[in-house]
């Protein structure tokens, strides 16, 4: 498998044409726990990555996540342009100078955005965050990686895996963010940031499966 440049601005389009679809049900999960912007600031991140799509394709994967991260950083509000800023700059200088992305690639990849979002966040697994739908995804596509087992196999643990964890938000009590703030920690409520970092491990699996 080759993931390239072009391949993963695809992706990406995926990514926003979903969170795009999903504004009125985002808005209202994090209107309840939060302050209510997470549809905006993560529509308005892909959409800002997308803007510049004509430059971003002639870069390598290690500048074009690199500007992912810049552009997250810059342009988005909120807890999630650090995190997801932070993590994709992370995610470059992890993969380094790849002429793609394989299957070792990608856990290189999940990796590094799970790791920056726990160490920017300081957050852990359980914690109700966007970590929670990601990091059950990462630790899912390694052992599967190491079992061997056939990619697209890999691919279902890991849809399967990230949306129990997303689900399971809705039982935790949050630690950090907003939705620690409230006397009930937010339990009773999916977390809206894992709903949408969901949201870009399905796609991701979707995509890595129309490439096997
Ligand atoms: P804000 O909370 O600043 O309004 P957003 O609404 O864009 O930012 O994002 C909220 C989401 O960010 C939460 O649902 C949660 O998943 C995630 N989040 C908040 N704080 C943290 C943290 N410290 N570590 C990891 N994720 C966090
Ligand atoms: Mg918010």
């Amino acid at each position: 498998m080759k993931i390239t440049t072009e391949d993963y601005i695809e992706y990406l389009e995926n990514v926003s044409k979903r969170i795009n679809e999903n504004k009125d049900y985002i808005t209202k999960l994090d209107a309840t726990t939060g302050d209510g912007d997470h549809w905006v600031n993560m529509n308005m991140g892909f959409g800002k990555i997308l803007d510049s799509k004509d430059e971003l394709k002639n870069l390598s994967i290690k500048e074009l996540l690199k500007k992912i991260g810049m552009i997250m950083m810059s342009t988005v509000g909120g807890s999630s342009g650090v995190l997801y800023g932070g993590a994709y700059i992370n995610a470059s200088k992890k993969l380094g100078d790849v002429d793609f992305l394989n299957e070792e690639g990608i856990l290189i990849l999940l990796e590094a955005i799970s790791e920056a979002i726990m160490s920017r966040g300081k957050v852990e697994f359980g914690n109700k965050t966007m970590l929670d739908s990601l990091y059950p995804a990462v630790e899912t596509y390694r052992q599967k990686l190491n079992e061997k087992v056939s990619y697209k196999k890999l691919l279902e643990a890991v849809e399967n895996s990230s949306k129990a964890g997303m689900q399971e938000t809705k039982n935790m009590e949050a630690i950090k963010g907003r939705a620690s703030y409230r006397n009930d920690k937010g339990v009773g409520h999916l977390d809206p940031g894992a709903v949408t970092m969901y949201y870009q491990i399905s796609e991701l699996v979707k995509f890595l499966e129309s490439k096997i």
